[in-house]
């Protein structure tokens, strides 16, 4: 994995037919592995798009193709970096990489090329992480979380937590040293109040964490009902598309029906479940068990009751399955005339209920209001959350921990040795967040998860 001296060669877009496509080369051989992949020799400037051609001799050209070199350190990896850029074909490009492998590169690993440029400290661990979001980023409040990551936001918040700890750290290092000269580096009142100041940064981190994470990962929401309330019509008016079977049929949806879609700039899977009743068919039995596990594991259960009709049996017992997990109750087909003073109405009065028509889309705007409001990530939530990954969270919270254990003790004037100790460890996990000091494991982890080309 870090070999970062050789040259190395993938396709950098996505796979398939494109108008264009892209092999990024990167590594001190760069230029003449670039050359050899090229007809002829043609003469590349620093950020210069030039026109060449490939194939084997003139006769069989494959493609015309851009050539631009950017010259180390001023490039993606740090390294020279040649990208080839040529119809969007499969054929061409891997024919690009066989002869780039044939001229001495070797294939890139997943994330190799941010990896280098990791270690090339063009970005920092969280910046390098942040490019993975940026791609793997299905809303745009994801993609903008990730840019501001990308950018350094984080990055600038870590290290300005770091900058306390540091200064507390080296002045009681001093203290420790020269105990004789009847010179205090730093009382321990200062120490407390230095250490309040950086707590309460984490603390403000650590608050949006929760958001932040559903930002990023995004959020399960199960949609549970009796048959026939609307569940699978609810489940298509939220998800834009007609994926579920709609009947008026009882026990159409037999199993779990899932689709990823954008509410209020949360990825939100969504899964349509078999609607809860006693039956005698196997295969709708299995369905409604398969739908009780998916209520189980869900952030968020959107229970679904007929707004025209009396509360029955299988409504309560739901209703009282899922009194203790995170619910939203929507009362449906409220534009049917009957709904205004239906028993369901007036059995759900003291409960915040979501009236909603999946047919004519009454109030389907503020169900997906409330649906994220319920996630815990606001109403429509347009700010971006400054930390999102969960191995920073873990790490912060680590650190947190740390600096507490040092408060506590600097409180209580403990002997400066075991504050230091504590100080160490909470900068510790700082340095494994932006990657001063990380091992190769993590690092695997972080980088195997990206596409290769990246
Ligand atoms: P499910 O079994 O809970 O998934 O319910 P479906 O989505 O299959 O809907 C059952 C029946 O109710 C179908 O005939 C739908 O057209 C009808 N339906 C669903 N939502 C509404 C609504 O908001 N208003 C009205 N009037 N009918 C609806």
């Amino acid at each position: 994995m870090f070999a970062p001296d050789d040259t190395i060669v993938a396709i950098a877009t996505a796979a398939g037919r494109a108008a264009i496509g892209i092999v990024r080369i990167s590594g001190p051989e760069s230029l003449r592995v670039a050359a050899s992949v090229l007809d002829q020799s043609i003469s590349l400037q620093p950020r210069r798009a030039t026109i060449a051609r490939i194939g084997v001799g003139a006769r069989s050209t494959l493609d015309e193709v851009v050539v631009t070199w950017f010259a180390a350190p001023a490039s993606y990896t740090g390294q020279d970096v040649v990208e080839i850029s040529s119809h969007g074909t499969p054929v061409v490009l891997e024919a690009i990489v066989r002869r780039a492998i044939d001229a001495g590169a070797r294939l890139a690993r997943p994330g190799e090329f941010t990896l280098r440029a990791f270690l090339n400290g063009k970005r920092d661990l969280i910046q390098a992480e942040a490019v993975g979001d940026l791609i793997a980023a299905a809303t745009p409040l994801q993609a903008r979380t990730a840019f501001d990551q990308l950018e350094g936001t984080l990055s600038e918040r870590i290290a300005s937590v770091d900058a306390l700890v540091f200064d507390l750290l080296v002045r009681l290092e001093a203290s420790i040293d020269f105990p004789d000269e009847g010179y205090h580096f730093v009382k321990a009142g200062e120490v407390v109040a230095g250490l309040d100041a950086a707590l309460q940064r984490v603390d403000v981190l650590l608050c949006d964490s929760g958001r932040g994470r559903m930002i990023r990962e995004g959020a399960t929401v199960v949609i549970a009902g009796r048959t026939n309330v609307g569940k699978s019509s609810l489940f298509n008016a939220l998800a834009g598309t007609e994926r579920a079977i709609v009947t008026p049929v009882a026990g159409t949806t037999r199993d779990l029906v899932t689709e990823r879609v954008d509410i209020n700039g949360v990825e939100i899977t969504l899964v349509d479940t078999a609607g809860s009743r006693e039956t005698e068919d196997v295969v709708e039995r299995e369905g409604v068990i398969r739908g009780g596990r998916a209520r189980q594991s869900a952030d968020l259960v959107l229970v679904v009751v007929d707004a025209s009709a009396p509360l029955m049996a299988e409504d309560e017992r739901l209703l009282q399955d899922t009194s203790t997990v995170r619910r939203l109750i929507a009362t449906n087909k409220c534009d049917l005339a009957r709904a205004a003073s239906s028993a369901s109405a007036v059995a759900l009065a003291g409960e915040q209920v979501c009236r909603v028509s999946a047919v004519t889309s009454e109030g389907l705007e503020a169900l997906r209001q409330s649906i994220v409001s319920a996630l815990g990530v606001g109403e429509s939530p347009r700010d971006t959350a400054a930390i999102s990954n969960v191995r920073h969270i873990d790490l912060l919270r680590r650190a947190r921990a740390h600096l507490s254990e040092a408060r506590t003790a600097a409180s209580m004037t403990t002997p400066e040795e075991f504050i230091l100790t504590d100080l160490q460890a909470a900068r510790a996990c700082l340095d494994e967040m932006v990657g001063t000091r990380t091992s190769e494991d993590v690092l695997e982890q972080v980088f195997s998860r990206f596409c290769i080309g990246k």
